[in-house]
């Protein structure tokens, strides 16, 4: 890898088989970064133990591969490498940004900020904070530490959508950085990955967006840099859902099975954002000469509106198959 020169990274998690969304979603950031000249970084988002293997790991890399996406430099497992985790929360232990909390699910709800504000997730209130000059260490590696958010909103820009602003005071309030079995939280191993390894070019799904806010946060509390934001919009099922791991049909090791080919998905990919107007094969590596910070963002205006987001029905699966 270059040092120094722009890089995004492709950050699955191995927690199951990848659907058309990922399919699309990876191969719109690859291609973006061959036409720009960016380095391709692996990442395997693998630290929840309960959810990831070896297995699933190399089966992960194996259907990108399959795809035609490739990827400079070694592959990052986030498993392998703990010491950078710990470090960066021992910093923000010494800045006393984080606290240890064993409270139960039910305590944080009876108290929370915005219950329903941040999807599936309970707003921490500030009233639970312990007292201050207690507990602001990072001396017990199996207990669960929050970071403590400031109050006020945080402003970036996305690439592709424009200025952001959210307010994680008010939404999720002070966040888990520090899992109890010992891990860290995405959100902090994302930051230090994306710091460690020099990523100047985040580009990943709008379910994101808001963990963003959160993830500036932490970056402004370790002397991070930020980088730039590139959010795309997310494929959804034919009743106008997220796709989910769960939804097999979906899946690309069970369209491969069934016949389908990375030129088909790659086709579909092209048709579904208007770049070619029958719904045909192509080359993977013709990508890069259609997808463009300009397509993208034509696309993220045209796809805001959630109606104009592409779904994936039986009609689409169909001629997927038909390979
Ligand atoms: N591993 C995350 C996911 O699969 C992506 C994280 C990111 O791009 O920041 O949703």
């Amino acid at each position: 890898m270059e040092p120094d020169a722009p890089t995004t990274r492709l950050a699955p998690s191995p927690t199951g088989s990848l659907h058309l969304g990922h399919a699309r979603s990876f191969l719109l950031t690859w291609a973006l970064a061959r036409r720009e000249g960016w380095q391709v970084q692996m990442r395997l988002e693998d630290l929840d133990r309960a959810r990831c293997s070896p297995a699933s790991s190399r089966a992960t890399l194996e259907t990108l591969a399959w795809l035609g996406i490739d990827h400079d430099g070694p592959v990052v497992m986030q498993s392998e490498h703990r010491g950078p985790y710990e470090a960066a929360m021992r910093t923000l232990a010494a800045q006393q940004r984080i606290f240890e909390c064993e409270l139960s699910r039910r305590e944080i709800r009876e108290a929370a900020l915005a219950p329903h504000s941040h999807a599936g997730e309970i707003g921490f209130a500030p009233s639970l904070r312990p007292p201050p000059g207690s507990a602001w260490s990072f001396d017990r590696l199996e207990c669960s530490h929050r970071f403590l958010v400031s109050a006020g909103p945080v402003e970036f820009v996305d690439e592709l959508r424009g200025q952001a602003i959210f307010d994680p005071s008010q939404t999720c309030g002070d966040f888990v950085v520090w899992t109890r079995d010992g891990s860290p939280s995405y959100q902090l191993a994302v930051v230090v990955d994306d710091a460690r390894f020099g990523v100047t070019e985040v580009v990943r799904g709008d379910d994101l967006l808001e963990s963003t806010a959160r993830q500036i946060l932490l970056q402004r509390a370790l002397g991070f840099p930020t980088p730039r934001w590139w959010h795309l919009p997310l494929v959804l099922d034919a009743d106008g859902e997220r796709l989910a791991k769960r939804h097999g049909a979906t899946a690309l090791d069970a369209l491969r099975g069934e016949g389908a080919t990375p030129d088909r998905i790659c086709g579909l990919v092209c048709w579904w954002s208007g770049w070619i107007a029958d719904l045909r094969p192509m080359n993977v590596r013709d990508l890069p000469s259609v997808v463009s910070p300009a397509s993208l963002r034509e696309l993220a205006a045209r796809e805001r509106d959630v109606h104009h987001r592409p779904r994936v029905d039986e009609e689409c699966l169909r001629w997927l198959r038909s390979g």
